[in-house]
Protein backbone atom coordinates (compact mmCIF):
# COMPACT_ATOMS: atom_id res chain seq x y z
CA UNK A 1 0.00 0.00 0.00
CA UNK A 2 1.39 3.49 -1.01
CA UNK A 3 0.54 6.72 1.11
CA UNK A 4 -1.30 8.48 -1.67
CA UNK A 5 -4.02 5.86 -1.42
CA UNK A 6 -4.65 6.53 1.57
CA UNK A 7 -8.58 8.33 2.48
CA UNK A 8 -6.75 10.36 5.07
CA UNK A 9 -5.76 13.58 4.29
CA UNK A 10 -4.59 14.77 7.68
CA UNK A 11 -5.01 12.03 10.15
CA UNK A 12 -4.23 14.57 13.55
CA UNK A 13 -7.29 15.83 12.93
CA UNK A 14 -9.26 13.06 14.89
CA UNK A 15 -7.25 12.78 17.56
CA UNK A 16 -8.42 13.12 21.02
CA UNK A 17 -6.74 15.84 21.77
CA UNK A 18 -7.35 17.65 18.70
CA UNK A 19 -9.73 20.59 19.30
CA UNK A 20 -11.29 22.12 16.31
CA UNK A 21 -11.65 25.95 15.50
CA UNK A 22 -15.54 25.78 15.97
CA UNK A 23 -17.56 23.46 17.84
CA UNK A 24 -20.94 22.67 16.18
CA UNK A 25 -23.90 22.55 18.33
CA UNK A 26 -22.03 24.16 21.45
CA UNK A 27 -21.95 27.63 20.12
CA UNK A 28 -24.86 28.85 22.52
CA UNK A 29 -22.58 27.38 25.72
CA UNK A 30 -19.36 28.73 24.18
CA UNK A 31 -20.97 32.00 23.92
CA UNK A 32 -22.21 31.66 27.51
CA UNK A 33 -19.05 30.89 28.84
CA UNK A 34 -17.46 34.44 26.80
CA UNK A 35 -20.60 35.77 28.89
CA UNK A 36 -19.86 34.82 32.09
CA UNK A 37 -16.01 36.42 31.71
CA UNK A 38 -16.73 39.21 30.13
CA UNK A 39 -16.95 41.40 33.24
CA UNK A 40 -13.62 39.75 34.06
CA UNK A 41 -12.34 41.12 31.11
CA UNK A 42 -13.33 44.22 31.60
CA UNK A 43 -12.81 44.51 35.32
CA UNK A 44 -10.01 41.98 36.09
CA UNK A 45 -9.39 42.89 39.37
CA UNK A 46 -12.92 43.07 40.87
CA UNK A 47 -13.85 39.60 39.96
CA UNK A 48 -13.02 36.29 39.96
CA UNK A 49 -15.46 33.53 37.79
CA UNK A 50 -16.73 30.49 38.62
CA UNK A 51 -18.28 28.06 36.22
CA UNK A 52 -19.45 24.44 36.15
CA UNK A 53 -19.34 22.63 33.11
CA UNK A 54 -21.30 19.06 33.18
CA UNK A 55 -22.46 16.59 30.60
CA UNK A 56 -21.96 12.65 30.24
CA UNK A 57 -18.77 11.42 28.65
CA UNK A 58 -18.62 12.24 25.01
CA UNK A 59 -20.72 15.33 25.27
CA UNK A 60 -17.69 17.52 24.34
CA UNK A 61 -17.01 18.97 28.07
CA UNK A 62 -13.30 18.67 27.58
CA UNK A 63 -12.96 20.42 24.09
CA UNK A 64 -15.68 23.50 25.04
CA UNK A 65 -13.31 24.63 28.04
CA UNK A 66 -10.13 24.02 26.10
CA UNK A 67 -11.73 25.81 22.83
CA UNK A 68 -13.36 28.97 25.56
CA UNK A 69 -9.92 28.83 26.75
CA UNK A 70 -8.14 29.85 23.65
CA UNK A 71 -10.57 32.31 22.40
CA UNK A 72 -10.55 33.64 26.10
CA UNK A 73 -7.10 33.93 25.71
CA UNK A 74 -7.02 35.81 22.75
CA UNK A 75 -9.47 38.59 23.98
CA UNK A 76 -7.77 39.30 26.84
CA UNK A 77 -4.68 39.82 24.85
CA UNK A 78 -6.50 42.34 22.31
CA UNK A 79 -7.08 43.88 25.59
CA UNK A 80 -3.11 43.64 26.49
CA UNK A 81 -4.46 41.95 29.96
CA UNK A 82 -2.19 39.07 30.59
CA UNK A 83 -4.23 36.01 31.01
CA UNK A 84 -3.70 32.36 30.81
CA UNK A 85 -5.48 29.61 30.50
CA UNK A 86 -4.65 26.37 31.99
CA UNK A 87 -5.91 22.97 32.10
CA UNK A 88 -5.36 20.24 34.36
CA UNK A 89 -7.40 16.67 34.59
CA UNK A 90 -7.45 16.02 38.19
CA UNK A 91 -7.79 12.33 37.38
CA UNK A 92 -4.36 12.58 36.06
CA UNK A 93 -3.29 13.88 39.16
CA UNK A 94 -5.34 11.22 41.20
CA UNK A 95 -7.38 13.58 42.53
CA UNK A 96 -4.80 15.10 44.94
CA UNK A 97 -5.13 19.18 45.41
CA UNK A 98 -1.56 19.08 46.33
CA UNK A 99 -0.05 17.62 42.79
CA UNK A 100 -3.22 19.64 40.73
CA UNK A 101 -1.72 23.07 42.02
CA UNK A 102 1.78 22.09 41.65
CA UNK A 103 0.50 21.31 38.11
CA UNK A 104 -0.84 24.53 37.73
CA UNK A 105 1.70 26.42 39.53
CA UNK A 106 4.29 24.97 37.48
CA UNK A 107 2.67 26.25 34.49
CA UNK A 108 3.90 29.65 35.23
CA UNK A 109 6.82 28.92 37.45
CA UNK A 110 8.77 26.08 36.19
CA UNK A 111 11.21 25.63 39.16
CA UNK A 112 8.47 25.82 41.79
CA UNK A 113 9.73 23.35 44.27
CA UNK A 114 8.07 19.91 44.08
CA UNK A 115 8.25 19.36 48.08
CA UNK A 116 7.62 21.74 51.00
CA UNK A 117 4.75 23.38 50.54
CA UNK A 118 0.78 22.71 51.22
CA UNK A 119 -2.08 23.19 48.68
CA UNK A 120 -2.87 26.73 50.39
CA UNK A 121 1.37 27.85 50.37
CA UNK A 122 0.62 26.92 46.62
CA UNK A 123 -2.33 28.52 45.88
CA UNK A 124 -1.09 31.91 47.61
CA UNK A 125 2.34 31.78 45.89
CA UNK A 126 0.29 30.90 42.58
CA UNK A 127 -1.75 34.31 43.34
CA UNK A 128 1.73 36.44 44.37
CA UNK A 129 3.12 35.31 40.80
CA UNK A 130 0.23 36.90 39.16
CA UNK A 131 0.43 39.73 41.57
CA UNK A 132 3.96 40.04 40.31
CA UNK A 133 3.19 39.80 36.38
CA UNK A 134 -0.42 41.66 36.84
CA UNK A 135 -1.60 39.06 35.20
CA UNK A 136 -4.67 36.23 35.82
CA UNK A 137 -4.99 32.58 35.60
CA UNK A 138 -8.29 30.80 34.73
CA UNK A 139 -7.68 27.52 35.98
CA UNK A 140 -9.73 24.49 34.69
CA UNK A 141 -10.06 21.41 36.88
CA UNK A 142 -11.36 18.83 34.35
CA UNK A 143 -12.45 15.25 35.95
CA UNK A 144 -13.31 17.62 39.14
CA UNK A 145 -15.30 14.46 40.18
CA UNK A 146 -12.09 12.99 41.27
CA UNK A 147 -10.89 16.02 43.28
CA UNK A 148 -14.14 15.98 45.16
CA UNK A 149 -14.19 11.97 45.58
CA UNK A 150 -10.65 12.14 47.61
CA UNK A 151 -10.70 15.79 49.33
CA UNK A 152 -14.65 16.50 49.38
CA UNK A 153 -15.17 20.00 50.76
CA UNK A 154 -12.08 20.99 51.88
CA UNK A 155 -10.62 20.99 48.53
CA UNK A 156 -13.09 22.83 47.78
CA UNK A 157 -12.93 26.20 50.21
CA UNK A 158 -9.23 25.94 49.64
CA UNK A 159 -9.70 26.44 46.27
CA UNK A 160 -12.37 29.13 47.12
CA UNK A 161 -11.15 30.97 50.17
CA UNK A 162 -8.18 31.84 48.77
CA UNK A 163 -9.19 35.73 48.37
CA UNK A 164 -10.14 35.93 52.11
CA UNK A 165 -6.46 35.71 53.03
CA UNK A 166 -5.04 38.61 50.72
CA UNK A 167 -7.70 41.28 51.44
CA UNK A 168 -7.43 44.21 49.28
CA UNK A 169 -5.70 42.50 46.70
CA UNK A 170 -6.96 41.47 43.73
CA UNK A 171 -8.46 38.58 42.60
CA UNK A 172 -6.31 36.46 40.01
CA UNK A 173 -7.68 32.94 39.79
CA UNK A 174 -10.70 31.74 38.13
CA UNK A 175 -12.24 28.35 38.03
CA UNK A 176 -14.25 26.06 35.65
CA UNK A 177 -14.79 22.91 37.16
CA UNK A 178 -15.81 19.75 34.92
CA UNK A 179 -17.76 17.19 36.29
CA UNK A 180 -19.43 14.29 34.47
CA UNK A 181 -22.45 14.22 37.04
CA UNK A 182 -23.36 16.93 38.97
CA UNK A 183 -25.26 14.81 41.60
CA UNK A 184 -21.57 14.23 42.37
CA UNK A 185 -21.72 17.81 43.98
CA UNK A 186 -24.19 16.59 46.58
CA UNK A 187 -21.11 15.33 48.43
CA UNK A 188 -20.15 18.58 49.11
CA UNK A 189 -21.23 20.77 52.15
CA UNK A 190 -23.92 22.70 51.48
CA UNK A 191 -22.08 26.06 51.27
CA UNK A 192 -19.07 24.49 49.16
CA UNK A 193 -21.59 23.80 47.31
CA UNK A 194 -23.40 26.79 46.68
CA UNK A 195 -19.85 28.84 46.06
CA UNK A 196 -19.43 26.29 43.05
CA UNK A 197 -23.18 26.01 41.82
CA UNK A 198 -24.18 29.59 40.71
CA UNK A 199 -23.12 29.43 37.20
CA UNK A 200 -23.98 25.70 35.55
CA UNK A 201 -23.67 24.79 31.79
CA UNK A 202 -25.26 21.67 31.02
CA UNK A 203 -24.27 19.56 27.89
CA UNK A 204 -26.97 17.72 26.54
CA UNK A 205 -26.17 14.40 25.14
CA UNK A 206 -25.89 14.73 20.90
CA UNK A 207 -28.84 13.59 18.54
CA UNK A 208 -27.63 11.40 15.51
CA UNK A 209 -28.21 14.82 13.11
CA UNK A 210 -25.96 16.77 15.13
CA UNK A 211 -22.98 14.13 15.38
CA UNK A 212 -23.57 14.33 11.29
CA UNK A 213 -22.72 17.64 11.64
CA UNK A 214 -19.78 17.13 13.33
CA UNK A 215 -18.44 14.14 11.48
CA UNK A 216 -19.08 16.09 8.38
CA UNK A 217 -16.67 19.16 9.42
CA UNK A 218 -14.19 15.93 10.55
CA UNK A 219 -14.84 14.41 7.55
CA UNK A 220 -13.78 18.15 6.02
CA UNK A 221 -10.82 17.95 7.53
CA UNK A 222 -9.44 14.48 8.08
CA UNK A 223 -10.04 12.90 4.84
CA UNK A 224 -9.35 13.33 1.23
CA UNK A 225 -12.69 14.75 -0.67
CA UNK A 226 -15.19 12.22 -1.25
CA UNK A 227 -13.25 9.99 0.54
CA UNK A 228 -16.60 9.27 2.69
CA UNK A 229 -19.55 8.91 1.22
CA UNK A 230 -22.75 10.40 3.67
CA UNK A 231 -24.10 7.03 4.10
CA UNK A 232 -20.87 6.58 5.80
CA UNK A 233 -21.40 9.49 8.23
CA UNK A 234 -24.76 8.41 9.02
CA UNK A 235 -23.79 5.02 9.72
CA UNK A 236 -21.52 5.96 12.10
CA UNK A 237 -23.91 8.81 13.78
CA UNK A 238 -26.20 6.20 14.11
CA UNK A 239 -24.01 4.26 15.79
CA UNK A 240 -22.58 6.58 18.20
CA UNK A 241 -26.12 8.02 18.75
CA UNK A 242 -27.01 4.61 20.44
CA UNK A 243 -24.24 4.68 22.53
CA UNK A 244 -25.56 7.69 24.21
CA UNK A 245 -24.94 10.64 21.97
CA UNK A 246 -21.24 9.85 22.69
CA UNK A 247 -19.16 11.90 20.03
CA UNK A 248 -15.63 10.74 21.08
CA UNK A 249 -17.22 7.27 19.48
CA UNK A 250 -18.43 8.58 17.13
CA UNK A 251 -14.90 10.05 15.87
CA UNK A 252 -13.29 7.22 17.16
CA UNK A 253 -15.18 4.99 14.85
CA UNK A 254 -14.82 7.04 11.73
CA UNK A 255 -10.97 7.32 11.78
CA UNK A 256 -10.92 2.96 12.85
CA UNK A 257 -13.51 2.95 9.62
CA UNK A 258 -10.60 4.81 7.57
CA UNK A 259 -8.12 2.41 8.53
CA UNK A 260 -9.87 -0.35 7.41
CA UNK A 261 -10.15 1.51 4.08
CA UNK A 262 -6.47 2.01 3.86
CA UNK A 263 -5.75 -1.26 4.75
CA UNK A 264 -7.58 -2.99 2.17
CA UNK A 265 -6.48 -0.11 -0.31
CA UNK A 266 -9.96 0.82 -0.99
CA UNK A 267 -9.72 4.50 -1.74
CA UNK A 268 -13.09 4.62 0.04
CA UNK A 269 -14.58 4.70 3.19
CA UNK A 270 -17.47 2.33 2.79
CA UNK A 271 -20.34 1.38 5.55
CA UNK A 272 -18.69 -2.31 5.43
CA UNK A 273 -15.61 -0.43 7.00
CA UNK A 274 -17.59 0.79 9.80
CA UNK A 275 -19.09 -2.25 10.33
CA UNK A 276 -15.76 -3.96 10.46
CA UNK A 277 -14.45 -0.78 12.67
CA UNK A 278 -17.17 -1.30 15.50
CA UNK A 279 -16.99 -4.49 16.45
CA UNK A 280 -12.86 -3.95 16.88
CA UNK A 281 -13.97 -0.23 18.87
CA UNK A 282 -16.28 -1.84 21.94
CA UNK A 283 -13.34 -3.20 23.80
CA UNK A 284 -11.22 -0.35 23.43
CA UNK A 285 -13.67 2.25 24.06
CA UNK A 286 -14.87 0.62 27.43
CA UNK A 287 -11.26 0.69 28.86
CA UNK A 288 -11.23 4.74 28.19
CA UNK A 289 -15.21 4.40 29.86
CA UNK A 290 -14.01 2.10 32.76
CA UNK A 291 -10.82 4.59 33.83
CA UNK A 292 -13.19 7.87 33.75
CA UNK A 293 -15.60 6.17 36.41
CA UNK A 294 -15.03 7.40 39.76
CA UNK A 295 -13.49 5.79 42.51
CA UNK A 296 -16.51 3.86 44.46
CA UNK A 297 -18.53 3.22 40.69
CA UNK A 298 -14.60 1.43 40.08
CA UNK A 299 -15.21 0.02 43.48
CA UNK A 300 -19.20 -1.10 43.23
CA UNK A 301 -18.10 -2.59 39.68
CA UNK A 302 -15.73 -5.20 41.13
CA UNK A 303 -18.25 -6.04 43.28
CA UNK A 304 -20.53 -7.21 40.45
CA UNK A 305 -17.65 -8.59 39.08
CA UNK A 306 -16.59 -10.72 41.87
CA UNK A 307 -19.99 -11.78 42.38
CA UNK A 308 -20.41 -13.09 38.94
CA UNK A 309 -17.35 -14.82 39.20
CA UNK A 310 -17.88 -16.65 42.49
CA UNK A 311 -21.77 -17.82 41.45
CA UNK A 312 -22.25 -19.76 38.77
CA UNK A 313 -25.93 -17.20 38.36
CA UNK A 314 -26.86 -14.80 35.40
CA UNK A 315 -28.99 -12.59 37.70
CA UNK A 316 -28.00 -10.88 41.27
CA UNK A 317 -30.25 -9.20 43.43
CA UNK A 318 -28.67 -5.55 44.41
CA UNK A 319 -28.49 -6.30 47.97
CA UNK A 320 -26.46 -9.43 46.60
CA UNK A 321 -23.73 -6.98 44.84
CA UNK A 322 -24.32 -4.52 48.00
CA UNK A 323 -22.40 -6.77 50.11
CA UNK A 324 -19.70 -7.54 47.37
CA UNK A 325 -19.03 -3.98 47.00
CA UNK A 326 -18.95 -4.02 50.88
CA UNK A 327 -16.26 -6.42 51.19
CA UNK A 328 -14.46 -4.67 48.43
CA UNK A 329 -14.53 -1.67 50.21
CA UNK A 330 -13.54 -3.40 53.38
CA UNK A 331 -10.31 -4.87 51.48
CA UNK A 332 -9.54 -0.93 50.15
CA UNK A 333 -10.20 0.45 53.61
CA UNK A 334 -12.51 2.80 52.06
CA UNK A 335 -15.85 4.05 53.70
CA UNK A 336 -18.89 1.90 51.75
CA UNK A 337 -21.17 4.37 50.12
CA UNK A 338 -25.05 4.71 51.28
CA UNK A 339 -27.36 2.46 49.43
CA UNK A 340 -29.30 5.42 47.46
CA UNK A 341 -25.74 6.58 46.08
CA UNK A 342 -25.44 2.48 45.20
CA UNK A 343 -28.50 2.72 43.42
CA UNK A 344 -27.19 5.44 41.42
CA UNK A 345 -23.93 3.70 40.49
CA UNK A 346 -26.13 0.53 39.37
CA UNK A 347 -27.97 3.23 37.52
CA UNK A 348 -25.14 4.97 35.81
CA UNK A 349 -23.33 1.63 35.03
CA UNK A 350 -26.35 0.66 33.23
CA UNK A 351 -26.51 3.25 31.04
CA UNK A 352 -23.12 3.06 30.49
CA UNK A 353 -23.80 -0.58 29.49
CA UNK A 354 -21.35 -2.26 31.89
CA UNK A 355 -24.33 -3.78 33.48
CA UNK A 356 -28.10 -4.14 33.26
CA UNK A 357 -30.15 -2.71 35.71
CA UNK A 358 -33.23 -3.81 35.74
CA UNK A 359 -36.52 -3.84 38.04
CA UNK A 360 -37.70 -7.41 38.09
CA UNK A 361 -40.48 -7.08 40.54
CA UNK A 362 -42.69 -4.80 42.21
CA UNK A 363 -44.26 -6.48 45.27
CA UNK A 364 -45.75 -5.04 48.61
CA UNK A 365 -42.06 -5.14 50.15
CA UNK A 366 -41.28 -2.63 46.65
CA UNK A 367 -39.28 -2.47 43.88
CA UNK A 368 -36.67 -5.08 43.58
CA UNK A 369 -33.79 -4.10 41.01
CA UNK A 370 -32.10 -7.51 39.43
CA UNK A 371 -28.54 -6.64 37.94
CA UNK A 372 -26.50 -8.96 34.75
CA UNK A 373 -23.53 -8.26 33.42
CA UNK A 374 -24.56 -8.78 29.98
CA UNK A 375 -21.33 -7.90 27.89
CA UNK A 376 -17.54 -8.75 29.47
CA UNK A 377 -16.96 -11.91 31.30
CA UNK A 378 -16.61 -11.54 35.30
CA UNK A 379 -13.13 -12.44 35.49
CA UNK A 380 -12.08 -9.98 32.60
CA UNK A 381 -13.52 -7.01 33.88
CA UNK A 382 -12.14 -8.03 37.58
CA UNK A 383 -8.64 -7.81 36.35
CA UNK A 384 -9.27 -4.70 34.14
CA UNK A 385 -10.18 -3.05 37.79
CA UNK A 386 -7.78 -4.12 39.95
CA UNK A 387 -5.24 -2.44 37.38
CA UNK A 388 -6.92 0.30 36.80
CA UNK A 389 -7.43 0.51 41.15
CA UNK A 390 -3.79 -0.18 41.31
CA UNK A 391 -2.76 2.31 39.45
CA UNK A 392 -4.61 4.79 41.07
CA UNK A 393 -3.32 3.67 44.67
CA UNK A 394 0.85 3.73 43.12
P1 LIG B 1 -16.06 14.91 27.21
O1 LIG B 1 -14.93 15.69 27.80
O2 LIG B 1 -17.41 15.49 27.52
O3 LIG B 1 -16.01 13.45 27.51
P2 LIG B 1 -14.74 15.60 24.76
O4 LIG B 1 -14.69 17.06 24.88
O5 LIG B 1 -13.49 14.83 25.06
O6 LIG B 1 -15.95 15.01 25.63
O7 LIG B 1 -15.26 15.24 23.30
C1 LIG B 1 -15.03 13.97 22.73
C2 LIG B 1 -14.53 14.11 21.32
O8 LIG B 1 -15.54 14.67 20.51
C3 LIG B 1 -13.33 15.02 21.20
O9 LIG B 1 -12.51 14.54 20.17
C4 LIG B 1 -13.95 16.35 20.79
O10 LIG B 1 -13.07 17.13 20.02
C5 LIG B 1 -15.15 15.93 19.97
N1 LIG B 1 -16.27 16.82 20.07
C6 LIG B 1 -17.16 16.88 21.09
N2 LIG B 1 -18.10 17.81 20.85
C7 LIG B 1 -17.80 18.36 19.65
C8 LIG B 1 -18.41 19.36 18.84
N3 LIG B 1 -19.51 20.00 19.23
N4 LIG B 1 -17.82 19.66 17.66
C9 LIG B 1 -16.71 19.03 17.26
N5 LIG B 1 -16.10 18.06 17.95
C10 LIG B 1 -16.64 17.72 19.14
MG1 LIG C 1 -13.40 15.10 29.02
Amino acid sequence: MTDYNSVFKDESKLDINFVPSRLPHREREHRLLMEFFDFLLRCPERMAQRVIITGEVGTGKTALAQRFGADITLEANKKSLRLRYVHVNCREYRGSLLLILQQAVSVFRPNFPKRGFSAEEILSALAQTLDEDDAYAVLALDEFDSLVEREGSEAVYKLTRLQETRPGKPQRISLIGIVRDLKLLDKLDASARSTLQRNVIALEKYSEPQLVDILNDRVAMAFEPSAVPDDTVSLVAELAQSESGNARFAIELLWRAGKYADSEDAGEVLPECVRRAVSSIFPTMKKAELESLGLHEKLFLLGVARFFKENEQAYASLSDVEKAYAVVCEETGEEPSSHTMIWRYAQLLSSLGFVKAEVAAVSTRGRTTRISLPAIPAAELEKELCALLAKEEA
